[in-house]
């Protein structure tokens, strides 16, 4: 018999290979080369899936744009950062890591060799903070920019500014940077205004037509029962039974809800045959996230239950049928609190059709909505409101400050924040001590911003750091920023035995207090011969402890960095018990998150909003209602009540000289230091009345 050259896996590279010569970006490769060589800043823009994000960098690439530096891409998902690396990689017949690599938050697969590089914009921004011209860059490429996510808006104005007349820096450069912004939809005219009036290199692509029905499921009301998750099962097995070929595309709101319609379905899958069940979400392991791209076995209809994730970032081909619930989990800032909150609410009228868009890519499809025309036309927003205008500022705030911009409200933003949103972030850079008065930059907020962290968490670590006990804190961060450890199980009997285990688990660390629960879990399991067992004994989700381990290792490599080159790195002493010093620290970051019980289970907030807030039922605190006066809490859920989650008991001492800190700022006075118009005269004024303030009783409230 004579032998093949082609092996298996040749065979394979050659058909992705072959596939990416069919996409609409194909027969454009050359003008898009020319475009880019021309110009600095360039927009492109083309429906989704016509191959901008794995093609575009793979032809500047073979152009020879990467003979001087490398080209970054940024996407603000991370998922999207490493499985279109991972296409990439494929596509140029390298290993991920080497020439294509990615880069996310406490995940950095790149190497010396790397030139292309994936990346969330976050990351990008951090990069700006060490290398402000970004001298190893030949070719940044914005992806997603329709998007509008908060840290891509921030790069935006960044690229703006770095090329603007007064800009002198970037022609220190030894060689150009070209400065590709990519967009799915028409925003492309937008865009080209703000950044010079740029040109725009639109790709033709055929689309199908979609027919869109409404449903009868209404209301926002009906997202919280199960009617509305069964609809939209029922609607899906409706399609597998009764519409011909063509997988199901399904939009559910987060990791949970999906979870439990991906049971509903399975469960009736004895009765339904030749459905493939795949869950798509942005935390899912990456080798479950491969599987979703790859064309079901013959006979079988796949159907993706995702979370809006699939609606631009990730295309999947094969797509006929859309079931669209018209719910999307966003981040919001909830002014009722004072911080951003996680909430299901509608989507907007455009991201419905960018949803229902998703089935016409390669033939005729059929969108189905779960809800009525009625809650479309009144519940549904036209757009969806940028990042930008609903989310906290805090954090870019510090880093543009930290970059030298100190007139943060004039800004060049695509669209303006609201002032109050900016002046709010100030006042909480402010209270954390990052900026001082006069909105400069503190010794502490030059630390602050080199964590990925939020800075109230960052100011607490830096605090443990300077007592000695960072070795409390680090774990608790990284436990912090992973996903949910606890494991909650469907079924009701094996839920009350992980409630056992986990209840014993806080009552191992002798104290009520959630925080030092993540610790002692994080602690328990590194100490273990076997981890991965100890997870399954203890209903732990050992991905994100392992997640964990690593983020610590990471947090912990910053901190030292900085304790080596800062010599007057802050240092205290404290000699009181290991569990008051843990609060303590927490507290110093914590204490715009401190809640004083008022009467039975209900606890106020003492940031100003005075809300009223409650224990949620995962709490270790919970039902101890009666034990408790002040307390402090990592996050706020909203549902019907306005839940705590992960708290633990202080004492008002702690807080004592925090607190006022929280009241001493009014919006006049940041908005004049913002914008650097304070005179000396005015500080004075201004500091008399601050201590004239800062008597006992100032509070307004007896303590
Ligand atoms: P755009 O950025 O224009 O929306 P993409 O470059 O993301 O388009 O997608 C082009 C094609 O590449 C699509 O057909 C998509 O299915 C495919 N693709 C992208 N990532 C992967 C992956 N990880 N595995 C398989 N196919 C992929
Ligand atoms: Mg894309």
């Amino acid at each position: 018999m004579v032998q093949t050259p082609t092996t298996p896996c040749a065979l394979r590279l050659t058909s992705v290979q072959l596939l990416s010569k069919l996409l609409p970006i194909y027969r454009h490769k050359e003008e898009l080369i020319l475009a880019v060589k021309d110009s600095t800043f360039l927009a492109v823009t083309g429906e989704t899936g016509s191959g901008k994000t794995t093609q575009l960098p793979k032809y500047l690439h073979q152009a020879g744009f990467c003979k001087d530096g490398k080209i970054g891409i940024t996407q603000p998902r991370r998922v999207a950062a490493i499985t279109v690396a991972q296409r990439v990689a494929q596509e140029m017949q390298c290993t991920l890591g080497r020439e294509v690599g990615y880069q996310v938050r406490f995940d950095d697969c790149t190497s010396q060799s790397t030139v292309v590089k994936y990346m969330t914009d976050g990351c990008l921004l951090r990069e700006i903070l060490a290398d402000p011209v970004l001298s190893q860059y030949s070719v940044v490429i914005l992806d997603e920019v329709h998007e509008r996510s908060l840290n891509t808006d921030i790069l935006l104005g960044l690229l703006k500014k770095m090329f603007s007349d007064s800009a002198k820096a970037i022609k220190g450069r030894s060689f150009p940077l070209k400065v590709v912004v990519m967009s799915a939809t028409l925003e492309a005219d937008k865009l080209s205004a703000f950044l010079s009036d740029c040109p725009v290199f639109t790709i033709p692509g055929r689309t199908f037509p979609v027919t869109s029905t409404f449903g009868f499921a209404v209301g926002p009301k009906d997202i919280e029962s199960a009617g509305y998750l069964k609809e939209v099962v029922k609607v899906a097995l409706d399609v597998h039974t009764s519409e011909m070929a063509g997988d199901i595309l399904v939009f559910l709101t987060g990791k949970l809800e999906l979870k439990r319609a991906c049971d509903l379905l399975y469960e009736k899958r004895p009765t339904v045959e030749g459905l493939l069940i795949l869950p798509l979400y942005g935390s899912m392991p990456t080798d479950q996230q491969r599987q979703i791209f790859q064309p079901p076995p013959s006979g079988i209809r796949k159907c993706v239950v995702a979370t809006n994730i699939a609606a631009t970032s990730l295309t999947i081909n094969g797509i006929k049928y859309i079931i669209d619930s018209g719910f999307v989990k966003q981040l919001n800032h909830n002014s009722r609190v004072g911080m951003d909150i996680l909430e299901v609410v509608p989507i907007s009228k455009s991201e419905s059709e960018q949803r229902a868009g998703r089935a016409g890519r390669t033939s005729a499809g059929k969108c189905f909505r779960i809800y009525t025309k009625e809650f479309w036309e009144k519940s549904m927003p036209e757009y969806t409101v940028p990042e930008i205008q609903r989310t906290s500022l805090t954090a870019v705030i510090l880093t543009l400050k930290c970059l030298g911009v100190h007139d943060v409200i004039r800004f060049p933003y695509l669209d303006c924040p609201e002032e109050r949103f900016i002046l709010e972030a100030l006042k909480q850079l402010y209270q954390f001590d990052a900026i001082d008065r006069r909105g400069r930059v503190t010794q502490l907020g030059k630390l602050m911003v080199e964590f990925p962290l939020h800075p109230g968490l960052t100011r607490a670590v830096l605090k443990a750091a300077s007592l000695g006990c960072h070795d409390l804190l680090l774990p608790l961060a990284a436990m912090l920023s992973v996903e949910n450890i606890f494991i909650r199980p469907g079924h009701p009997e094996k839920q009350k035995e992980a409630d056992t285990i986990h209840r014993a688990l806080a009552a191992k660390t002798g104290s009520m207090n959630d925080f030092a629960t993540l610790l002692s879990v994080f602690q328990l399991c590194k100490s273990s011969d076997r981890p991965s067992a100890w997870c399954k004994d203890h209903w732990i989700h050992w991905r994100a402890l392992k997640s964990a381990f690593s983020v610590e290792t990471q947090l912990r490599e910053i901190l030292l960095r900085l304790q080596q080159v800062q010599q007057d790195f802050p240092v205290d002493t404290f000699d009181g018990d290991k569990s008051e010093l843990f609060r303590r620290c927490l507290c110093t970051g914590y204490f715009t998150n401190v809640a004083r019980r008022s009467v039975g289970k209900v606890f106020c907030t003492m940031d100003g909003h005075g809300s009223m807030v409650h224990l949620h039922p995962s709490s270790s605190l919970f039902d101890q209602e009666g034990k408790l006066n002040w307390i402090i809490f990592h996050d706020v859920l909203v549902t019907s009540r306005m839940y705590v989650r992960t708290a633990c008991p202080i004492r008002y001492e702690w807080v004592k000289d925090l607190l006022p800190k929280l009241h001493e700022v009014d919006v006049y006075e940041l908005s004049s230091v913002a914008r650097e118009e304070v005179t000396d005269e005015e500080m004075i004024q201004w500091e008399t009345r601050e201590a004239a303030k800062r008597q006992p009783g100032h509070l307004g409230m007896k303590l």
